[in-house]
């Protein structure tokens, strides 16, 4: 299929760091949707939320480093290269007018951030714009009725006909993986099994998750 009728599909995160599930993640909505291209964006966070410990160029280098060698996956600096904080409204509406009306957009979530989705930013109008491709998460609770009514369960083929307003569940992969039990993993054990390792070379190079980056009041002692 040529690129331009496939579906695209956005995948936004803090990525502090980029970890195995979300490598595993893009890899299997992208074969679901029939090698689908999935582009990564690491957010820019609002100030008056808890930051990275990684800047934004920081975690779009280890993005990069994550996508390497992946076929179908790009480390994508749009939302990072815009002033202020990240709304995914404003992200999903400039992918939509760059593929046009018909081509499906596709915007993959953790189960957990699905089950809160309706306390997004003017969430209700994404279904206009894109379908939702949700990865299971151990221990995630359901979403409310309003999310589900707003993206009515469909499969895959039916994604790939249209351009916006089903959601796919997908089963697999279910990984017990998050970004702050690998930081934590990397400044105790200064390595981590969820992560790749031209990630965590990058990692140790620029001294990043270690206790003293983590709590400069440690580094002394
Ligand atoms: P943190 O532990 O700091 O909250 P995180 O691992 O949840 O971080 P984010 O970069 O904030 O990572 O997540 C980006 C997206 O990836 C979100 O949609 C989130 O639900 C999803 N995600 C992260 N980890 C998993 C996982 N283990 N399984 C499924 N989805 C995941």
């Amino acid at each position: 299929m040529r690129e331009s009728a496939q579906p695209l599909v956005l995948f936004g995160g803090t990525f502090d760091p980029i970890h195995r599930a979300h490598i595993r993640a893009a890899l299997a909505v992208s074969r679901a949707l029939g090698e689908a291209p999935v582009h990564l964006l690491p957010n820019a966070v609002p100030p008056h939320r808890p930051q990275p410990q990684a800047n934004g160029e920081q975690r779009l280098a280890m993005v990069r480093h994550a996508c390497a060698g992946h076929r179908s996956l790009r480390a994508d600096s749009w939302e990072l290269s815009r002033p202020g904080p990240s709304y995914t409204l404003a992200t999903l509406k400039h992918f939509r007018q760059r593929i046009g009306p018909r081509r499906p957009l596709v915007f993959l979530i953790g189960a957990d951030s699905f089950a809160g989705l309706d306390q997004w930013h003017r969430w209700r109008e994404f279904a206009a714009l894109c379908h939702l491709a949700v990865v299971p998460r151990p221990g995630a609770p359901a979403p409310s009725l309003a999310v589900q009514r707003a993206f009515p369960r469909a499969p895959a083929h039916r994604l790939m006909a249209r351009p916006a307003g089903h959601s796919l569940l997908l089963r697999r992969p279910l990984m017990e993986v998050s970004a702050t039990e690998v930081r934590r993993t990397l400044a105790r054990e200064n390595q981590c099994p969820a992560i790749t390792a031209p990630v965590l070379a990058y990692i140790r190079r620029h001294g990043l998750y270690t206790i003293a980056a983590i709590n400069p009041d440690n580094e002394a002692s």
